[in-house]
């Protein structure tokens, strides 16, 4: 484990305890570690000792992994006027400082986003070097074509943002029609661009009406998981966000 101070220790792990808390705590002989109710906040303890509040055992952890199913009218950015933001969503006993959301959904598109505090899983995660799958389920306005199968693995040429940007190509995609809706289809992309899966169908004279995340990686949106609640992902599954 990681040596470092008690107070330290306990506050980094929820948002709403600092380190004049932890000191009152201690005074107030709500806190033991490996058995011994301590006195002071300030002594330097282990992540790995047995750390009680309040009756409560403390499980130290580094970096937490959130799971959230964004509705539709929440946005990514963490700042952002007047629109509720996904870090609005997550509920006390997950938050602390630190947190953010690992890519960007759009505010009307629903599905997994991933919150956390893990800077570096975050960055592998997003770089373009590392192409993790993203899997989304699209509801188009007209019928889907065979043709777009061949289009989007070949690696599709996508119009630019504003009249006059130049095009910009991208990566192959892997487009799966459903075999029950003509109007519905899963995306598999390896990038994020801008708004990229509706320029996509766009592209091919379709339009986007509905959009879903349901996978990142190999890891699946959990299927009970209500929209605007989150799932706190355990560590042994964090590597199969990559
Ligand atoms: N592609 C989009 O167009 N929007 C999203 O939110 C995600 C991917």
């Amino acid at each position: 484990g990681e040596i470092m101070r008690l107070d330290k220790l306990v506050a980094s792990q929820f948002a709403d305890v600092s380190r004049a808390d932890v000191k009152k705590l201690c005074l107030k002989k709500k806190i033991s570690v490996n058995g011994k109710l301590v006195a002071r906040s300030d002594i330097k303890v282990s992540t790995d000792d047995e750390i009680i509040i309040d009756g409560k055992k403390l499980t130290y952890k580094k970096y937490i992994y959130i799971m959230l199913n964004k509705p539709a009218g929440v946005v990514c950015s963490t700042r952002e006027g007047a629109s509720m933001t996904v870090l609005d969503l997550v509920p006390d006993e997950l938050r602390r400082d630190g947190l953010f959301p690992a890519g960007r959904l759009d505010k009307d598109t629903e599905g997994f986003v991933l919150i956390t505090d893990d800077g570096e899983l975050s960055h592998r995660m997003l770089s373009p070097k590392t192409h993790v799958p993203k899997t989304y389920f699209v509801r188009l306005e007209k019928p889907w074509e065979e043709s777009y199968k061949d289009i989007m693995a070949e690696g599709m040429t996508i119009d630019g943002l504003r009249e006059g940007d130049p095009e910009e190509k991208c990566l192959p995609a892997q487009f799966l029609a459903s075999d029950e809706n003509v109007c519905e289809c899963t995306l598999i992309l390896h990038e994020g661009k801008f708004h990229q899966v509706k320029r996509m169908f766009e592209k091919v004279g379709n339009k986007v009406v509905y959009l879903k995340r349901v996978a990142i990686g190999e890891m699946p949106l959990d299927r009970g998981l209500e929209l605007g609640q989150c799932l706190e992902i355990m560590h042994k599954d964090v590597e199969k966000l990559l």
